[in-house]
């Protein structure tokens, strides 16, 4: 017999996954001796015995990891045996200037699922319950190797009980860091005008005032969430009126998935997300006749459907036994509560009553949504479950990076060579809080990745808050434009450099001209671009006030055609007044800036066709556009291609002027919705065909936020691949601006690369 000894580093997402319990498994069942720990930027293994055996562990080390573990490389090296026989578990490592990505939040397992219900066990209804496959870790977590001393389960010390499962190999809760029961673990607490209370079925009083129409808060992973009924028009009408929130969809959770099916038309690939460890919302078909409110995604087709994430979701939801609004627990446009005294003052003009508990959020995190488009999924907010999960870059950047991302839905990114660390939504940098937000939480990112940022990557626009924070750094800063960065993003996503065809569709960015760009088509690497065709620019009245005015849009390309009164419809909610200030300003040049919007171009086509003049929030008439035209057949009408001397200039106003007359001519909306987004598709294929021609490349990107739309994203891909080109389209981090400050990120990096 002959023996071996290996060292084995072993990289990825392999802490706080039950990675080392099972290393020590793996060990004994080939009974080799040695050790395993964390260290600040791997896991470490030495294992010596048979030499059969070795090799045995090392090829079930990779194939039998645990469920959650990502293994990104596993390093080998030999040495002498030194006799070594027992195997065990070390006290971690920190290490200077060596980082990993911390765990993501993971939804409660099967297992801990089966004893929260069953009332032999010790854990019985106990809100906390959690094993090394489940529960929460970015959010408890204040620093790398994932131990529970760096955690906000530190304060709470195991019972006998509870450490004699940590200590046991083999146990479910062997080195579950995030281990507690009902005798040592965090307290649940039940608030409303009355005081608060420990005692007694709190989760039945929750589920009582949500019952009773009223609004609860509660605690969830990474922050508050506020929860009404979801059959209740009256309930979900007071949480928009006491949020603020006009019109935006709301998410529902439901108890489980045979709940989930009496709201939703669920496919193969939407009932994976929704059971799937991120447990993010899910944007389905919603089903008709569904036992919904109609309050909860008015005008809208689709609905946005979760599963319960902890244990405490489960007993609420059990016990209310209907579907819940879930939506995040903050007046609009602020960010999430994440503490006890901060939710009672924040949300207490908001909510009815409180469900608290004494485990500290560290981190502020969304919900993830997420939909199906041709069976696979586009990440539409890339929040709990997903980040910080690492993304690589295709060119590695010579210093350490960060990338502070776009004006609105706001995320940064940190680089460290080619690792991209991406952080959650943060939202949209308009006011303090989210500003004071997005500080703290690149300065927590910093910290948890030990690194100094010694270049910056900002947006164009001199004047976004992101920008000003950027140039406020003092570091070399990369002025990355908004559609470069977003066509970047994809390419980058899917590991490429070389120059692609980018189709860059969406609500407006800088362009390197001073004008609002939207709808550009770039031949782009990862370093430079070059504009080859663009949609024609409108004027748009009144400027940013024309992301919530369809009708102003409408009005703007009237004046393209010749006469500002065509298409009187449009105009149908404006005050006189306010549409004669419109015209005046349109006519005269003044506060009209000119765009090229694939946004705002929906936008126009709702108005015309008498869908919605006024928005409560961008991109509302383009999800209403989309949710009309459904399924059904359609015919493209065609837009003509000039050439200018910024390329390509498409014009889309005769087909908005044939929709107009669809309209006089009585056909019905959905129909010329229908053909509105395969014109859209058709006419878009016709300028990257040109493109193809033009410069020789076969491989198109496609990103911005109008490929959300999964009918637009759908048809124009079939169409490219139908053309025999190749296709990139996003996926990890979604087609909208989510993805910015990564697409900045790539370009920084590979400029910096070259020098
Ligand atoms: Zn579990
Ligand atoms: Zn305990
Ligand atoms: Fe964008």
């Amino acid at each position: 017999m002959l023996r071996a000894a290996r060292l084995v580093r072993v990289t990825g997402q392999v802490q706080g996954v039950g990675f080392r319990p099972f290393v020590h498994r793996l060990a004994l069942r080939h009974q080799l001796g040695g050790w395993v720990r964390n260290t600040s930027g791997d896991v470490q293994i030495e294992v010596e015995g048979d030499e059969v055996e070795v090799e045995r562990f090392l090829a079930e080390l990779v194939a039998e990891a645990p469920p959650l573990a990502r293994i990104e490389e596993v390093v080998v090296s030999a040495h002498e045996p030194g006799g070594t026989a027992s195997f065990a578990i070390l006290a971690s490592l920190t290490e200077i200037d060596r980082r990993q990505a911390p765990p993501p939040d993971t939804a409660i397992c099967p297992a801990c699922l089966a004893e929260l219900t069953d009332p032999a066990n010790r854990r019985f209804r106990y809100p906390f319950i959690t094993c090394t496959d489940c529960g929460p870790r970015y959010t408890v977590i204040r620093a790398m190797p994932y131990d529970r001393e760096r955690t906000s389960m530190a304060v709470f010390e195991q019972c006998p009980a509870c450490l004699a499962e940590y200590h046991t190999p083999g146990d479910r809760r062997h080195h579950s860091e995030s281990n507690s029961c009902p005798r040592c673990g965090p307290r649940l607490w039940f608030a409303n005008d009355a005081g608060a209370t420990t005692d007694g079925d709190l989760i039945g009083r929750a589920a009582a005032l949500v019952e009773g129409g009223g609004i609860l808060a509660l605690k969830g992973l990474g922050g508050f969430q506020l929860a009404v009924d979801a059959t209740s028009d009256d309930a979900v009408r007071r949480l928009r009126h006491r949020k603020r929130r006009d019109a935006k969809p709301l998410a529902v959770m439901v108890p489980d998935l045979a709940a989930a099916a009496t709201i939703a038309d669920l496919s193969a690939a939407e009932l994976a997300l929704l059971t799937s460890a991120e447990r993010p919302i899910v944007l389905a078909a919603l089903r008709p006749g569904a036992p919904l409110s109609c309050e909860v995604a008015p005008g809208l087709r689709q609905v946005g459907v979760m599963l319960p994430t902890t244990p405490l979701h489960h007993l609420l939801l059990t016990a209310l036994g209907r579907p819940a609004v879930m939506t995040s627990g903050n007046a609009t446009e602020e960010p999430i509560a994440i503490r006890n005294r901060e939710a009672i003052e924040r949300l207490g003009t908001i909510a009815d009553g409180f469900l608290l508990h004494d485990r500290e959020v560290l981190a502020r995190y969304d919900d993830s949504v997420v939909r199906v488009v041709d069976q696979r999924p586009v990440v539409i907010r890339r929040a709990r479950g997903y980040a910080p999960a690492p993304l690589d870059l295709p060119v590695a950047s010579p210093v350490p990076l960060v990338a502070v991302g776009p004006h609105l839905k706001n995320t940064f990114t940190l680089v460290s060579g080619r690792r991209a660390f991406v952080s959650q939504h943060i939202g949209d940098l308009e006011n303090l809080e989210t500003l004071e937000h997005f500080r703290a939480t690149l300065a927590d990112y910093q910290r948890l990745f030990s690194l100094e940022p010694g270049a910056v990557a900002h947006d164009l626009h001199p004047e976004y808050l992101s920008t000003r924070a950027a140039l406020d750094m003092g570091l070399p800063a990369v002025a990355v434009q908004h559609h470069h960065a977003h066509v970047a993003a994809v390419l980058a996503e899917h590991g490429r450099s070389d120059p692609v065809i980018g189709v860059a569709y969406d609500g407006t960015g800088y362009g390197a001209d001073g004008l609002t760009w939207g709808a550009e088509l770039l031949r782009a690497d990862l370093i430079s671009y070059q504009r080859l065709g663009h949609f024609r620019y409108v004027p748009l009245p009144g400027g940013d006030r024309a992301a919530r005015a369809p009708w102003r849009v409408a009005l703007g390309y009237a004046t393209l055609l010749g006469f500002d009164n065509a298409w009187p419809w449009a105009y149908q909610d404006v005050a006189p007044a306010e549409l004669a200030l419109a015209r005046q300003q349109v006519r005269q040049g003044l506060n009209s800036p000119r765009a090229s919007s694939m946004g705002r171009l929906f936008d126009a086509a709702a108005a015309i066709l008498g869908v919605r003049s006024v928005s409560s929030f961008e991109g509302q008439a383009a999800m209403e556009l989309e949710s009309l035209a459904g399924r059904r057949p359609a015919s493209e009408i065609i837009c003509p291609i000039v050439e200018s001397t910024d390329g390509w200039v498409i014009d889309p106003v005769p087909l908005l002027a044939t929709l107009a007359w669809q309209r006089e001519r009585g056909v019905d909306p959905a129909d010329s919705a229908a053909d509105f987004h395969a014109s859209i598709a058709w006419n878009t294929e016709q300028l990257v065909r040109r493109a193809v021609d033009a410069i020789g490349l076969r491989t198109v990107a496609l990103g911005g936020g109008s490929f959300q739309n999964a009918r637009l994203l759908g048809s124009l891909r079939s169409r490219l691949e139908a053309a025999g080109l190749e296709v990139l389209t996003p996926r990890r981090l979604g087609p909208a601006d989510g993805a910015i400050s990564y697409g900045q990120a790539a370009v920084a990096a590979a400029r910096l690369a070259t020098g």
